[in-house]
């Protein structure tokens, strides 16, 4: 056994083409980091070894895979550069092979880092001899300093700076970079103008509608806080965000045009539904092809409420006739409901959608579309006067129930919309879109109790 230290890629690299060289094959070669037989004789090696021709991916990768933390990635590679030039020259097309498939997660692990460190990085400005140096401190999960470097460089070329990780550092002086040894934080945080700056631009760029936690700490991973300014006034800014959302909603609900600005003058249901066919309160009438009002039995006790009309719908003008409504309508059959008994009608009329090719791709409403859209729900309800309202999926329980409705938050409230019980389930459509059986079983399992619960107001 030999034992091969590499401290970054090019160590590797040259003792890799050494070993390749020598004919050292992977299970001969220890990547112990401590330096051995091989490494002492590897400057007489390198003078007469030839580069191996590997493919241009596999030096990317290795470049990359060199960053990783793990300990195995130079006999990982090792291996890999072995087999590409011992008969195996499309290993790395070979995606289900173990070796590539851990290398690939390595690399996928590394750019994602690499990436947090390009948005995570945040200068301080320091004074040193009477001249700015700006200087951050960041701690990324592996050693990808080496691999934004050159981002770092090209952005801020006139600032005189320096990124210190726990590893290694980084200095530019706007003519040449610099490496170092690694720094504690300890030794380089340090408060200064920029954090108001950076809390300042947060608090702007916060949007307390589009709140979600799980995704926050994924794209801002915690670790990263401490040295990140503007994560010091979040927990201010999530107590805010139930007010602020009430105050942009009230913003909306004042400021944009609804659906009661295109009311007929007499309010009966036939006025109704043709003056809904001209309304026009909201962008979505744009580029639907016709505004499907409700429809079914104006006596009937119990009325179902879906988000909006789907593609089919849009084309014929009627509610819940599209795969969605298919299904529903089996659902129904297994209560013993008849559509005929039944209300059925969308939080929103006109089917929102984005065009690809020949497709039209469903979009849920935006909140502005609900608000906007809301009286003419509250008009078929007040004129149909269900015993119970059965809000199928989230928009539906929005326009119904309050702004924030979630499934998993309010299903077991008691909720009501104008004094008239509301049972909230899940839009059919979910159970389409289900890709295995077991969640499809589930929700279609949701609909119908929901369903049969209903049937008490029958
Ligand atoms: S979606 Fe509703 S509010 Fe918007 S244009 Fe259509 S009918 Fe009017």
């Amino acid at each position: 056994m030999i034992c091969v230290a590499a401290e970054n890629f090019d160590e590797w690299r040259k003792a890799a083409r050494n070993l390749l060289a020598a004919g050292r094959a992977p299970e001969q070669v220890g990547w112990d980091g401590n330096g051995g037989l091989f490494a002492e004789s590897d400057n007489t090696a390198s003078t007469t070894a030839s580069p191996a021709k590997v493919p241009a991916d596999f030096v990317t990768l290795a470049t990359r895979t060199a960053c990783h933390r793990d300990p195995e990635k130079w006999a990982l590679l090792y291996r890999a550069l072995w087999r590409l030039s011992h008969g195996e020259p499309y290993l790395l097309k070979m995606a289900t092979d173990p070796l590539i498939h851990r290398l690939r997660r390595m690399d996928g692990e590394i750019r994602r880092d690499a990436h947090k460190t390009k948005a995570f990085v945040r200068f301080r400005l320091l004074q040193e001899n009477g001249e700015n140096h700006y200087v951050a401190w960041h701690r990324p999960d592996h050693t990808v300093l080496p691999l934004v470097a050159g981002f770092f460089q090209r952005r801020f070329a006139v600032m005189r700076w320096s990124i210190v990780t726990p590893d290694q550092s980084l200095a530019w002086d706007g003519e040449a970079l610099r490496w170092g040894p690694g720094l504690p934080a300890s030794e380089v945080a340090h408060e200064d103008k920029f954090e108001d700056v950076w809390r300042t631009y947060y608090r702007a760029t916060f949007n307390p509608a589009r709140i979600k936690i799980k995704m926050m700490k994924q794209e801002m991973p915690v670790r990263h806080w401490a040295t990140l300014p503007e994560t010091h006034i979040i927990p201010d800014l999530l107590a805010e965000a139930e007010t602020r959302v009430g105050k942009m909603i009230g913003a909306m609900e004042g400021d944009r045009e609804t659906a009661e600005n295109y009311f007929p003058s007499v309010p009966d249901y036939p006025s109704l539904r043709s003056a809904a066919a001209g309304c026009r309160a909201c962008g979505l009438c744009g580029p639907a092809t016709q505004t499907v009002f409700g429809e079914g039995n104006l006596d009937a006790r119990i009325m179902l409420v879906g988000e909006q009309p789907g593609d089919e719908e849009d084309l014929r003008g009627r509610p819940f006739i599209g795969p969605a409504g298919q299904l529903l309508m089996e659902l129904l059959q297994k209560t013993g409901l008849s559509r005929e008994e039944l209300y059925v009608t969308n939080a929103v009329k006109h089917f929102r959608f984005v065009q690809r090719g020949k497709k039209r791709i469903h979009q849920p409403p935006d909140a502005c579309n609900v608000i906007a859209c809301k009286p003419w729900l509250q008009t078929e309800i007040k004129l149909v006067r269900p015993k119970v309202i059965v809000a199928l999926g989230a928009t539906a329980g929005r326009a119904l129930v309050h702004h924030g409705f979630t499934l998993k938050h309010d299903q077991h409230k008691d909720l009501f919309f104008d004094g008239i019980p509301v049972y909230a389930t899940w839009h059919p459509s979910a159970a389409l879109r289900a890709t295995q059986p077991q969640p499809r079983a589930d929700i279609e399992h949701h609909i119908l109790e929901t369903l049969k619960r209903a049937m008490g107001f029958r």
